[in-house]
């Protein structure tokens, strides 16, 4: 361990410091240089430079927040005259809104007598000296934020590099106003707090607050502001100015600390009028020595000198601790950046990169249909259901069935009435001249197309519904698919659409055939037939008692019949009526069956005429076909990829020369502050 200690919790506890950094700006003398330059500023130096270099390659913008000490305060509080006390330098000053941008001010001792100033913004470097500071920044500031009295979010960087100063980077906002001034926006307020809250929010920023002697601290804006972003204070040090004006109860203020200060106090006193700053400096610790009240202050939060040496402390202990996070987060973005631009699509150069390119997309997408239409399986769609494709078939086919069934006649509840009546009345007009014992065939057939007529629509709906379902299936995987090719998109939908549609037509002219057919002709080999039908047969004998005896009956697949009304009709009738309703009730199970496993094996079958082939010839037709150019246009790469592109690329290259950055300097920290 060096001979400073830098752990956290020393930034709130009185100093241990054993090597103090002297700074000659706070000496009336500047015999004493040279022990400035003293080991801790050096340690701390590549520190700070690594943070500064930082900001400077703009790593804020990849979301990856820097350790910085934020000044904030009303306005007039004296936050400029703070800055220009810790820096040596006239910043504009005054009355009315002088900070319009926020102002990074990064502070370096150098040996060279001579100071060196200069200003960085929008990429120039200005050079300045310290009697043009204050023009160079109001012109900067007008080149930013414009000419009059508006604000602006972009900052401003003022760096000096002076005999003395403490090695600091702080950033200077806005003053809180709550009343516009004549020219200046009517939200000026809201403008300004956003951008205070935007820079004091990150847990990396410490808050200097800077507060008037003379005012009620809990009702400082900027008190307020801090409070909310830092509940407890942890990060909060305040600033109390104009210790001269107001020394009445100033000990009594920062002792109470009735706003939660967690950093503490240090109390100062600027520069006045036209003091130099040596003679500031001066007037400042004979103050605080001879005041009566001021002198009672303790000696260790008092003063610009021990201002600066807080922040010094406290800015090395923010960033020893920050720079182990910020290193893990740029390799974190880098390496997601590079992933993300690797899964960019490839940009095409010729037309056979194109064409291999574009019959990858239709191979993927013929694989995936395959899967989720064909074999049922949803590994690239586990949690969207809807995408199952062979399961929902499935399932629509079983509630079509279930419809079809819905159809029976048993479906009412209570005794049937009027049974045997249709089929009385059809054997009626069946009537000709021939033998009695013989079952009209016509009969049959009227009832027969009677039963189909009504669910003809059905099979119709069904398939509609059912290809409908496979083109929101196919459009969604060749979308998938071709994702990365916006140019092909519409065409693929395109001819997604037209070939589900002609799909669709065939299979309609296909179940109307079906339908046709079933009217047509009566006929089956299935055996079950037979088997059913003499089944309900066998009921007849108990059907006729039923009806001598007004007695109702129950034949299975029917439930409770109510027989009276056949009272008394010839029994020749009866039993003809008898015979052809269960013939057309065993042979309607036959028929509905029939045409489900037809509908099954129609459906799979041109699924799979789909996904195989048809598909892949529909979309090369209309995409590469005699109009479709669509080879060429996927080699123009559409601008949304292309700013994608280039903006990863523009990401990556600074991450990476930030890496390039804090690469060596991760070693010094755990070497020099452990
Ligand atoms: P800012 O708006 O917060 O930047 O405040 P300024 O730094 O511009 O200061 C506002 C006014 O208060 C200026 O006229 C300063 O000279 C004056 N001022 C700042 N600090 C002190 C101080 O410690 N003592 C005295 N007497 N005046 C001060
Ligand atoms: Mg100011």
């Amino acid at each position: 361990m060096g001979s400073l200690v830098l752990a956290e919790e020393e930034t709130s506890s009185p100093p241990q410091i054993v090597s103090v950094p002297k700074m000659s700006l706070l000496k009336i003398s500047e015999k004493d240089d040279a022990p400035i330059v003293s080991s801790y500023n050096d340690r701390i130096r590549p520190l700070l430079d690594t943070v500064d270099r930082l900001r400077h390659l703009k790593i804020m913008q990849e979301g990856i927040q820097l350790p910085t000490i934020v000044v904030v305060g009303d306005q007039s509080s004296g936050k400029s005259s703070v800055l220009e006390s810790l820096a040596g330098i006239s910043l504009p000053r005054g009355q009315g809104i002088c900070t319009r941008v926020p102002l990074i001010m990064r502070l370096q001792n150098h040996s060279n007598p001579d100071p060196e100033l200069f200003l960085e913004y929008d990429g120039k470097t200005v050079p300045t000296d310290e009697k043009n500071i204050a023009y160079a920044i109001n012109l900067a500031t007008e080149e930013m934020a414009g000419k009059g009295k508006g604000i602006s979010n972009s900052p401003l960087t003022l760096v000096v590099k002076k005999n003395g100063v403490p090695d600091l980077t702080m950033v200077d906002l806005p003053g809180i106003t709550r009343v516009p001034v004549h020219g200046q926006p009517e939200d000026i307020y809201e403008q300004i707090s956003e951008i205070i809250t935007e820079f004091i929010t990150p847990e990396e920023s410490i808050i200097l607050n800077v507060l008037s002697a003379g005012v009620d601290f809990s009702t400082c804006e900027s008190i307020r502001m801090s409070q909310r972003v830092d509940k407890t204070g942890q990060r909060t040090l305040a600033v109390v100015t104009k210790a001269d004006k107001s020394p009445e109860g100033l000990l009594e203020k920062v002792t109470a600390d009735d706003v939660n200060i967690g950093l503490g106090y240090v109390c100062v006193r600027n520069r006045i009028g036209d003091e130099t700053y040596e003679e500031a400096r001066a007037e400042e610790a004979r103050l605080f020595e001879t005041h009566p009240q001021l002198s009672k202050i303790n000696k260790s939060i008092v003063g610009v000198p021990v201002l600066a040496e807080r922040l010094v402390k406290i800015q090395a202990t923010i960033i020893v601790k920050c720079l182990p996070d910020i290193v893990r987060k740029i390799n974190d973005k880098l390496s997601a950046n590079l992933d993300e631009l690797n899964k960019l699509p490839k940009h095409l150069t010729s037309v056979a990169e194109a064409m291999t390119t574009f019959m990858n997309i239709l191979g993927y997408a013929k694989e995936s249909l395959r899967k989720i239409l064909l074999q049922g399986e949803f590994d690239e769609y586990l949690d969207a259901k809807e995408m199952h494709g062979t399961a929902r078939l499935a399932e629509m086919l079983n509630n079509y069935f279930d419809e079809f069934q819905l159809n029976k006649p048993s479906a009412n509840h209570g005794a049937i009435t009027n049974f045997l009546v249709d089929e009385i009345k059809v054997l009626e007009e069946a009537k000709s001249i021939g033998l009695p014992n013989f079952l009209p065939k016509s009969a049959f057939h009227t009832l027969l197309q009677g039963k189909v007529s009504l669910i003809c629509n059905k099979p119709v709906d069904f398939v509609e519904k059912a290809w409908s379902y496979v083109e929101n299936v196919v459009i969604t995987v060749l979308l998938k698919h071709s994702n990365s090719y916006p140019q092909l998109l519409s065409g693929t939908r395109r001819a997604a659409h037209n070939l589900i549609s002609k799909k669709k037509e065939q299979s309609v002219d296909w179940v109307n055939d079906l339908v046709q057919m079933e009217k047509l002709t009566d006929y089956t080999c299935n055996p079950k037939y037979m088997v059913s039908y003499n089944k309900l047969m066998s009921h007849y004998s108990e059907f006729v008692k039923a009806i001598e005896s007004y007695d109702s009956i129950s034949i299975g697949g029917f439930g409770v019949i109510d027989v009276d009304d056949l009272h008394g009709k010839p029994k020749g009738v009866v039993q003809e009526a008898f015979d052809l309703k269960m013939r057309i009730t065993a042979y309607w199970k036959i028929v509905l069956r029939r045409m489900m496993d037809n509908m099954a094996l129609h459906l799979q079958y041109n699924i799979q005429k789909l996904v195989n082939k048809e598909m892949q010839t529909e979309i090369i037709n209309e995409l590469i076909g005699s109009q479709g150019n669509g080879l060429e246009r996927m080699l123009e790469e559409p601008p949304s990829i292309s700013g994608k592109r280039n903006k990863l690329k523009k990401s990556i290259k600074l991450l990476k020369e930030s890496k390039d950055v804090v690469a060596n300097i991760m070693d010094r920290v755990v070497d020099n502050f452990n």
